[in-house]
């Protein structure tokens, strides 16, 4: 495995887990199928109390895995705090799955008939390293809870929390074999899950390119697919609205996490009769915005994930006129401070692509028609924000935007109990909400002939 670093220091980890081979692999799905059969028939009242008792740890250990996160990623203290409180909250969220895995009775002539979700066997999780907690959980938690086992590759930048996580199932009494956690690499480990006739479902979140790669490799074996891919949404600001209050809001959209977010609000839309006071309310908040250690409780941003990363975002600036910026520390860490794109021209690749750092590019609209027109004028749909007191425009305006994940007065980030996932090119399937453990099973219908 190539050394871990910490983004915020440049500076060699301790701990580099080794990266998994094709034989690594191929062993950790060998050991989920076999866990299968046993981890199935666990009673639905003693898989969900073994879920509860995995949350229960993880709370227990919340502290030192939201630790690992901001010396992994780079992510700030109080972001890494959430995160591994998600997996808990998760965790318990879908411990309620086993006993309401329900099918139905459907009226039939000359007989019953009832239907049945069954599980699909080993699941296979290939995370990125935006969110490594989170990701992880929201695949993991339940398809878990609907009776799957799980094999689960964390990013090779940041597999350190998802391993110590793996850990922490066994300290709760899951059976060994359930979840199976394994570093490496995309291109090795990740593509076996796609490959390995064992693995009946991929649950993938990362770019658009190598998520059109898996579902072409899925096809191979009709393997289920979830896709949750890139995005470039819109925040939507019209001028009836507390002009304030949205440029306030603005920052935390898009620069959270340094902007490396599928759901950041990178393109705001603002009409046009507002657009000069939201400018200028912007730039006040971009420059009050803490990017700081994130180690710091007062830190809103920290570093980028890598060097890598920070140059791709680099690449896109030097081609865009910037109109401001935050600021960011200086001396070594991957930083870049965050940073405001007047934008007139919608073929501008600032614009137009998932840029993945702290940059957001700002444009007016003059109509309501038009906002939604550039709005939706996007390979993406995954979220979006829009600003108005009209409730009705608010409405028509939520129902004309292509997106999974809308937003009024406020920009709400991924809810464990509400469907999440991406129109168009920004995915396949839904993650998260009621429905979820559905996403792991197959529906079966059987006849009984009175
Ligand atoms: P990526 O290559 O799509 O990686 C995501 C995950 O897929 C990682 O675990 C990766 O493993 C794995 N992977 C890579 N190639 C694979 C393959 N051929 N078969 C199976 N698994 C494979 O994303 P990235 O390179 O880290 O980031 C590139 C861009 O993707 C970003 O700049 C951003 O635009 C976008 N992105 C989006 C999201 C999102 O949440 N929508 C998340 C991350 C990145 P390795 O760690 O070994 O590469
Ligand atoms: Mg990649």
């Amino acid at each position: 495995m190539s050394t871990l670093i910490n983004p915020t220091t440049g500076v060699e980890l301790d701990s580099s887990p080794a990266s998994a081979s094709l034989e690594d692999a191929d062993t950790a799905i060998a050991r989920a199928h076999d866990a299968f059969p046993a981890w199935r028939d666990v009673a639905p009242g003693e898989r969900a109390r073994l879920l509860r008792a995995f949350a229960a740890v993880i709370d227990e250990h919340l502290e030192e895995l939201a630790q690992l996160e901001v010396l992994n990623a780079g992510h700030t203290i109080g972001n890494a705090r959430w995160e591994a409180g998600n997996v808990r909250d998760c965790l318990n969220y879908y411990s309620a799955a086993p006993e309401r895995l329900f099918g139905r009775q459907i009226p039939v002539a000359g007989g019953t008939d009832v239907t049945f979700h069954e599980p699909l066997g080993v699941v296979g999780i290939i995370v990125p390293w935006n969110f490594p907690m989170p990701i992880a959980a929201w695949g993991f938690a339940p398809a878990l809870a609907a009776g799957n086992t799980v094999v689960l590759k964390p990013a090779e930048l940041t597999p350190l929390t998802a391993i110590r996580i793996g850990e922490l199932a066994l300290v709760a009494g899951l059976p060994e074999g359930v979840l199976n956690v394994i570093p490496g690499k995309g291109s090795v480990v990740g593509e076996r899950f796609v490959t390995h006739p064992l693995v009946r479902k991929v649950c993938f979140t990362g770019s658009t390119g190598v998520g059109k790669q898996i579902m072409a490799g899925c096809a191979d074996q009709v393997k289920r697919v979830t896709l949750e891919l890139g995005g470039k949404s819109a925040n939507i600001v019209f001028a009836d609205t507390d002009v304030a209050a949205a440029a306030a809001s603005a920052p935390y959209a898009v620069f959270d996490n340094a902007g490396q977010d599928c759901c950041a609000r990178s393109r705001i839309l603002v009409q046009r009769s507002a657009y000069d006071e939201f400018v200028g309310r912007l730039q006040t908040a971009v420059t009050d915005f803490r990017v700081l250690d994130p180690a710091d409780e007062r830190s809103e941003m920290g570093p980028m994930v890598s060097a890598a990363q920070r140059d791709t975002v680099q690449r896109y600036l030097d081609d865009a006129t910037v109109a401001f910026t935050g600021s960011a520390p200086d001396g070594p860490g991957w930083w870049l401070p965050p940073t405001v794109v007047e934008s007139t021209d919608t073929s501008e690749p600032v614009w137009r692509e998932e840029v993945f750092g702290p940059v957001v590019a700002v444009m007016p609209f003059d109509d309501e028609d038009e906002a939604v027109a550039l709005a939706n004028d996007s390979d993406y749909g995954l979220s979006g924000s829009i600003f108005t007191t009209d409730i009705g425009r608010a409405l028509r305006v939520a129902r004309r935007v292509e997106a999974g994940n809308l937003s009024v007065n406020s920009h709400s980030s991924v809810r464990y109990w509400t469907p999440f996932g991406g129109y168009k090119q920004s995915g396949l399937g839904r993650e998260l909400g009621p429905d979820a453990p559905n996403a792991f099973t197959e529906e079966k219908n059987v006849f009984i002939a009175h």
